[in-house]
């Protein structure tokens, strides 16, 4: 192992800004006002704003980035480093420039793993010249903060292009990572592997598709974007080099996302002059990373606690969770940290936890419990984190919880060392909801052709016919969740009795030209072009003609649209069925909490309420009325939200909007049967949307705005 570099000495003032960094670091601990490392940064930043690269100078560093398994692989190659006597290392997870300097101010002359966010990849790289950048994986996370995955990749182009002194190690799995690694000079590809590939559907280097190889793990792209050859990768519990050989790797931490995790880690270790037998038994000792993975007990009950906190990392942890048959505690809130848009949890597979006991809690406990209620899931809300460890009544448990939730449980659970916090389970807030099950979905059309006017104006009772839902383009028109308001129709229509036949239409085949209503989701500038070009040839018109009920949620509206603009700001045809058009709006991004009251002339009688996220500002034409006037938030852009014309709707709103607004819904429902829907037992829906519509006239909303990046 190469011994650790020197610093260089540092100057009169970085010195006390390093002080200063460790001091007021020190005395937050002492109140017990956290870690103290972001506090003790920032004055330390604040008094030397070059402190990251002075402390950086003279010494050996590795940065690890990537939407998941930052901390974990962090930590992993921390052990193979020699521990973190040995290294410079932000464990705590404070990964922005002020964790950075407080753990390079922690330890002097040390070679340094630091896991660093996503958006300040570039920043950290400029100062601290690192050996080794690791790219983990990308994926939709915090998407009110970081805009759009692509925009992330790109930003890693731009950080990495002319990387000469270094090298970076990539997941050549994941289609965005290998795009944003491949201006690098020297990339160290890894097999590590991805479940997850929603976000890399379409090409981030051409718009066009990605193709998967079925059961395989190649994929590419027309434009020759494909997946590089890997020195080292991940197969099943083994490590294989370039030449074939096979290492098994053992390890203490659960889960196949840790084992890729650990390949990644070895892979910077080796660049690092690490042997490979030595990191794969230091890395072998690791049971336990902040806290994730370990069973705590609080009273009588044992819980494992899991962290999870987007769809892909879900994706992972629903294998993991597989045939075991504790109830699961689900912990979801939605501060800075973790998104101000829990709309992803409509992209996560809850059906997967069908027949088991759920206790959602946490701040979104109510956005948890409906998504729940659709996805056939029993389940209780119980809003206190500790109380519902305990609510199941079970002696094990599984805890998941988001970010922030996380890390409330352990503070929480670290206050009341050992002390039984009741010994009742205590009475749920909501009533344990036992839903029907849910819906059954298609991936695959099973009939393309046909008339939509012959079979239309069913009714939702006949359960003759079947009302077809065809979600159009998840591929593409799914990154914000909006593939959930097909689950919410189809459920509602299924719930009243109804034959439904919901579809998730995906790109490169044909459209069902007999759907009774299509839905359009948000996505990306680059899928929303995507779409736009392959939905002009499709039966979506001929549809609409014959009177079929159309939603279209942001890029989803701004496709049904005369006019939209593409990456670059460029006009670019819509489809034409409303009469607005959409260009880039002044100013930053309209990012927040949205709330609207319907006009008078609107279909609809009650306030929407969901969440905005787009750049788009869209001006309506004579032919359009809109849906609602904004309360707050921007909307169209011109103080209205939404437009309707007959039967096609479209509006600005995620949530998705009609898990947040059921009246909306059911108002869909009527136009594609013609009979007005039965009143259904929404309470769930109900409390969220209280609490949603109590939280909008909050002024911390205000503070809500992400710049254009
Ligand atoms: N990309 C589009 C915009 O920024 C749509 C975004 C979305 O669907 N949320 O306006």
């Amino acid at each position: 192992m190469t011994p650790p570099a020197t610093t260089a000495p540092l100057t009169g003032r970085a010195r006390a800004a390093a002080w200063a960094t460790l001091a007021v670091g020190g005395l937050s601990r002492r109140l017990k006002m956290g870690s103290g490392s972001v506090v003790g940064g920032r004055v330390g930043l604040a008094l030397e704003p070059d402190l990251l690269a002075r402390l950086g100078r003279g010494r050996t560093a590795a940065l690890v980035t990537g939407t998941n398994g930052k901390t974990t692989t962090t930590r992993l190659l921390v052990s193979a480093l020699g521990g973190t006597g040995r290294v410079a290392t932000n464990a705590v997870g404070s990964n922005l420039p002020a964790g950075l300097a407080a753990a390079l101010a922690a330890a002097p002359g040390l070679r340094a793993v630091l896991e660093v966010d996503e958006g300040y990849l570039g920043r950290a790289k400029e100062a601290l010249e690192p050996e080794v950048v690791v790219l983990l994986n990308l994926s939709r996370d915090q998407l009110d903060r970081v805009s759009e995955v692509r925009m992330v990749a790109g930003r890693f182009r731009e950080a990495l292009a002319g990387f000469d002194d270094g090298t970076v190690v990539a997941n050549a799995d994941d289609p965005l990572v290998v795009w944003g690694a491949s201006t690098a000079p020297k990339v160290y590809w890894v097999g590590a592997g991805q479940l997850w590939r929603s976000d890399a559907v379409g090409c981030p280097a051409c718009d066009g598709p990605v193709t998967f190889e079925p059961g395989g793990v190649g994929w590419s792209s027309g434009c020759g974007l494909r997946r590089p050859d890997p020195v080292l990768s991940l197969d099943g519990d083994d490590v294989v080099d370039a030449a074939g050989r096979r290492r098994p790797l053992r390890l203490s931490l659960p889960g196949r996302f840790n084992r890729a995790n650990a390949v990644m880690a070895l892979a910077a270790a080796e660049v690092l002059g690490v042997d490979m037998a030595g990191a794969l038994s230091a890395m072998a000792h690791v049971g336990d990373v902040e806290g994730r993975f370990s069973v705590v007990t609080s009273g009588t009950v044992q819980a494992r606690l899991l962290l999870a906190k987007n769809p892909a990392g879900w994706t992972e942890l629903l294998d993991l969770l597989e045939g075991g048959d504790e109830p699961v505690v689900i912990g979801i809130n939605a501060r800075i940290a973790d998104g101000h848009d829990p709309s992803w949890l409509w992209d996560v597979a809850f059906e997967r936890l069908a027949g088991r006991h759920v206790v959602a809690t946490g701040e979104r406990a109510r956005d948890l419990a409906v998504r729940l209620r659709y996805a056939g899931v029993s389940h209780a809300v119980v809003d206190d984190q500790l109380d519902a460890l305990a609510a199941s009544g079970a002696r094990r448990v599984e805890y998941v919880g988001n970010y922030t939730a996380f890390q409330d449980l352990r503070r929480r659970l670290a206050e009341r060392p050992g002390r039984p916090r009741q010994t009742e389970p205590p009475a749920p807030v909501l009533r344990a909801f036992r839903p029907a099950a849910a819906v059954p979905v298609a991936r695959q059309p099973a009939e393309t052709t046909g008339s939509a006017g012959q079979k239309r104006r069913r009714r939702l009772s006949d359960g003759v016919s079947a009302l077809r839902v065809v979600v159009v383009h998840p591929d593409l028109l799914g990154t914000y969740g909006d593939a959930g308001n097909g689950r919410v129709v189809a459920a509602r229509a299924a719930w009243r009795g109804a034959s439904v036949e919901l579809l998730l239409a995906s790109s490169g085949r044909p459209l069902p030209a007999a759907g009774d209503l299509y839905l359009l989701g948000g996505g990306e500038d680059g899928p929303e072009l995507q779409a736009g070009a392959e939905l002009a040839s499709s039966p979506l018109g001929q549809a609409v003609a014959q009177g079929a009920v159309m939603l279209g949620v942001c890029a989803g509206y701004q496709l049904l649209g005369t006019s939209f603009p593409d990456a670059t700001g460029a006009s670019r045809p819509g489809l034409g069925f409303l009469d607005v058009r959409t260009f880039k709006g002044p100013g930053r991004r309209a990012v927040g909490e949205l709330l609207a009251e319907p006009l008078a002339s609107s279909p609809l009688h009650e306030a929407l309420t969901g969440f905005e996220n787009h750049s788009g500002h869209t001006q309506l034409g004579q032919q359009v009325a809109p849906l609602a006037n904004v309360r707050h938030g921007i909307g169209n852009g011109d103080g209205t939200e939404g437009a309707w014309s007959g039967n096609v709707f479209g509006t600005y709103l995620h949530g998705p909007v009609l898990a947040r607004n059921p009246a909306f819904a059911d108002l869909l429902l009527a136009r594609a049967t013609g009979e007005a829907p039965l009143a259904l037992d929404d309470d769930e829906e109900r409390a969220l949307r209280t609490e949603r519509l109590g939280a909008v006239q909050h002024p911390a909303w205000r503070r809500v705005r992400v710049r254009r990046p």
